[in-house]
């Protein structure tokens, strides 16, 4: 479970990013936090894997303070970030998904059933030897995907996992989130692009200016997008039936 309280952040040139935000998120859920630009999603999900620490509050993730227990909160995460290039370290693909188990000084045998395993949850393995940078947009998403599937984290965050991936490197990435909580993980999303995640996911949380502005189920959430400035899935303006991107 993640608890997060009264929590504010202040970067170092003043901008007061996160106003006092109040939010839990229960094991196995799969939570969409949406705002326009600039309302703080990233800084909240660089808080909550300790990457960034509190100008004050707290985060607790499995009790672990994020303040004080940097090292075994780092050991429950997994964060995809937006841009794959600025994540891939690795030369091939085998490389770049070992780099997180070597990091966490594994035995090599277990090392290599990580990757092999990783390599296949993502349907990575006909590219394995492949130098990463001649890999496409959505092998390259799926990519970091399996890296952080590698270091077997409970929980995984997404920040816009969406971008720069056509119709079909969306519907890809959309399916393994799906099949990540199915299988119990904890999955944070963050997206201006509600549309592609809404009809899968658990609660929806609305980021506005770095406060917390509401917080709950999509099908009561939806409707009340365009107030914060974000545009809400067709469906919802037509007045129908959730659909799915994977329909
Ligand atoms: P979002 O992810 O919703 O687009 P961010 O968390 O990136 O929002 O940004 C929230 C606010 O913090 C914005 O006003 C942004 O300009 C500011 N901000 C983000 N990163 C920094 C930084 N490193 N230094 C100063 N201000 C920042």
């Amino acid at each position: 479970m993640i608890e997060i309280q009264h929590l504010h952040h202040r970067y170092p040139d003043g901008t007061l990013a996160l106003k006092g935000i109040d939010l839990t998120i229960s094991d196995g859920e799969f939570l969409l936090i949406c705002g326009p630009n600039g309302s703080g999603k990233t800084t909240l999900i660089r808080l909550i894997t300790g990457l960034y620490k509190p100008t004050s509050g707290s985060i607790h993730v499995n009790g672990f303070n994020t303040l004080h227990h940097s090292k075994e909160v780092c050991g429950l995460m997994g964060m995809v970030f937006q841009d794959p290039d600025s994540q891939i370290v690795g030369e091939t693909v085998r490389e770049d998904i070992a780099f997180g188990p070597e990091n966490l000084g594994l035995p090599l045998k277990e090392i290599s059933n990580r990757v092999d395993w990783a390599l296949r949850v993502m349907g990575l393995e006909p590219l394995s030897e492949k130098p990463c940078y001649l890999l496409s947009g959505g092998e390259k998403r799926r990519l970091t995907i399996a890296g952080v599937l590698a270091m077997r984290p409970q929980v995984i965050l997404f920040d816009e996992p969406f971008s720069f991936l056509d119709y079909s490197g969306i519907q890809e990435v959309l399916r393994h989130m799906i099949q990540l909580h199915r299988e119990g993980h904890t999955l944070i999303v963050t997206t201006h692009d509600v549309e592609k995640v809404a009809p899968h996911v658990d609660r929806i949380a609305i980021l506005h200016n770095g406060e917390l502005k509401l917080i709950g189920p999509p099908e009561d959430l939806l409707i009340r997008l365009p107030q914060f400035g974000i545009r809400p899935p067709c469906y919802t303006l037509l007045g129908g039936k959730k659909i799915s991107w994977l329909e």
